[in-house]
């Protein structure tokens, strides 16, 4: 038995490619899981769980045709498609789980992030988080007609476009000092996260003891796993 990560597959239908690839890693390699864990950004936008977009709805009946298999399917929030809700979560047979859930994998304690949390470099990006995250931001959101909400999307996603061109590359990656924290405040010598697309496997040291913090790829070119078992795990990259 194995378990499968993937994260920042940015699904769209500007990237009919991606969505098949996703489909391709459904059928002929998640359906062999006992466990797929979405780490995040899986949409490149999220809009409400009233979005009636055909690809949305494709993507929600085959997940949930893998969970039928008994594949368990777990979603975890990404900064992009952070307002995803139990509605969709259910019509798609997963669970959601928070960002910072640790899972007993294979006998490790593994602590599992989107990754956003980790830039605290980025000052501005965390402040917009703040407000993005409060409920009173998101009722109000959601409350407007699905119209108004695709042109806020739409204009949400050009800003974060801007301004991450005007930002230095280390502002954009996790701060070194905040992951430590982070995985000993977790108590795990093994941290899984994407967001950054800086697909690596980084040895570090945590609490004294030897550590690693694997970080999933995004979607373009290639597609992105983690797949752990018994006796090991893997980031795995192949071409799509
Ligand atoms: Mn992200």
């Amino acid at each position: 038995m194995h378990t499968l990560f993937i994260s920042d597959l940015h699904l769209h239908e500007s990237r009919p490619q991606v969505t098949r690839a996703f489909f391709h890693f459904l059928y002929s390699h998640a359906i062999h899981a006992e466990a797929l864990y979405i780490l995040g950004d899986f949409f490149d936008a999220w809009i409400g769980d009233d979005d009636d977009s055909e690809l949305l709805q494709d993507v929600a009946s085959g997940l949930h045709k893998l969970s039928e298999l008994g594949v368990a399917i777990y979603f975890m929030h990404g900064n992009r498609d952070f307002l995803l809700g139990k509605t969709y979560a259910s019509k798609a047979g997963m669970s959601l789980i928070d960002d910072g859930t640790v899972i007993d994998l294979y006998g490790t304690p593994t602590l599992l992030m989107h990754g956003d949390t980790l830039c605290t470099g980025d000052t501005e990006y965390q402040q917009f988080r703040t407000m993005v995250r409060s409920p009173q931001w998101q009722q109000q959101i959601l409350a407007q007609p699905l119209a108004a909400r695709r042109a806020l999307a739409a204009q949400l996603r050009a800003k974060s476009q801007s301004m991450n061109s005007l930002k230095a590359d280390d502002i954009m990656d996790i701060s070194p000092a905040e992951v430590i924290a982070q995985m000993e405040a977790a108590r795990v010598t093994r941290l899984i996260h994407g967001h950054t697309h800086r697909p690596a496997r980084h040895q570090l040291v945590v609490a004294g003891n030897p550590a690693e913090r694997i970080v999933l790829g995004d979607w373009h070119d290639s597609g992105w796993c983690i797949k752990a078992d018994q006796n090991s795990i893997d980031l795995i990259e192949w071409k799509i």
